[in-house]
């Protein structure tokens, strides 16, 4: 069964989102633990989860992927910033700990001018300081599209984080399309090929989820603008291959394109389609 959907609104709670992702034909999700430009997040109501947790039993649907708020800046060179990253980070932690298994992916940070060394020291300390032995979450460092000072632009940055990780066993990767075709790597020209280097360099089984965003932009731009499905640089016949590449078909698909719910509910009956069950 393909593992597709997209961003949902959280603002309702979880057997809202799960409720609203079976209306879009989805079969699985993403989500902000939080507004996704920072603030607080709601208590979680525990009957509430129960009853998403109830039907997403019923549907057999798998694991959904949390994404951190943008303004979760790990290796920020202010001090409240990084403060907000570690306490936001723990708190969700907690939080994903109410729908045991499932991943909460984030964006590494942009170091801001203090290099990609110090960056990638900031996002492991975060990292170290708030994985635990008893969690059932895992993890997700997202490849990123290298706009301004982002970490996360090459694999090799992935696996540098990966390295200084004590409780490396916690982490994955979420491929996100349209940042590594942004970073410059080809998946429209030759997706083997970029799988291979990350599978050399990372490790495909840290592969856990894929963003799946067309780019406005040309290969290698690291401008990190989204597209629609077939709309953009990367175009519907990568697209195609990408989701059914024996490596990757596995994988929770999620869209994370400029789309209304119309939109998502036609993206994802048309990918469905293009997926050789
Ligand atoms: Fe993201
Ligand atoms: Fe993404
Ligand atoms: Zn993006």
């Amino acid at each position: 069964m393909m593992k597709i959907g997209s961003h949902i609104s959280s603002a309702r709670g979880y057997e809202a989102m799960g409720k609203q992702a079976l209306k879009l034909g989805a079969s699985t999700f993403a989500f902000f633990t939080r507004n996704p430009r920072g603030g607080s997040a709601k208590a979680v109501d525990e009957a509430d989860v129960k009853k998403f947790l109830e039907l997403w039993k019923a549907e057999g649907y798998g694991k959904i992927v949390a994404h951190a708020p943008y303004t979760l800046n790990a290796c920020s060179d202010k001090p409240e910033v990084r403060r907000f990253a570690r306490e936001a980070f723990a708190e969700d932690l907690k939080r994903m700990e109410y729908t045991p298994g499932n991943y909460y992916n984030f964006h590494p940070g942009s170091h801001v001018g203090q290099g990609a060394e110090e960056g990638v020291r900031l996002i492991a300390n975060l990292l170290n300081e708030n994985l635990y032995e008893e969690m059932t979450t895992t993890v997700l460092l997202e490849t990123m599209a290298g706009k301004g000072s982002e970490i996360g632009r090459s694999f090799e940055e992935l696996r540098a984080i990966l390295d200084r990780v004590r409780l490396s066993d916690k982490m994955g990767v979420c491929l996100d399309t349209c940042h590594v075709w942004d970073a410059g790597y080809d998946i429209a020209g030759d997706l083997d090929g970029v799988l291979q280097e990350f599978d050399r360099i990372v490790g495909l089984d840290r592969l856990k989820a894929v963003h799946i965003n067309d780019s406005l932009n040309g290969l290698e731009s690291r401008k990190d603008r989204h597209a629609r499905i077939g709309e953009g640089c990367i175009g519907l016949e990568a697209f195609v291959r990408l989701i059914n590449h024996p490596a990757l078909r596995e994988l929770p698909f999620i869209l994370e394109t400029p789309n209304d719910d119309a939109g998502w509910t036609r993206e994802i009956a048309m990918l469905r389609e293009a997926y050789r069950e």
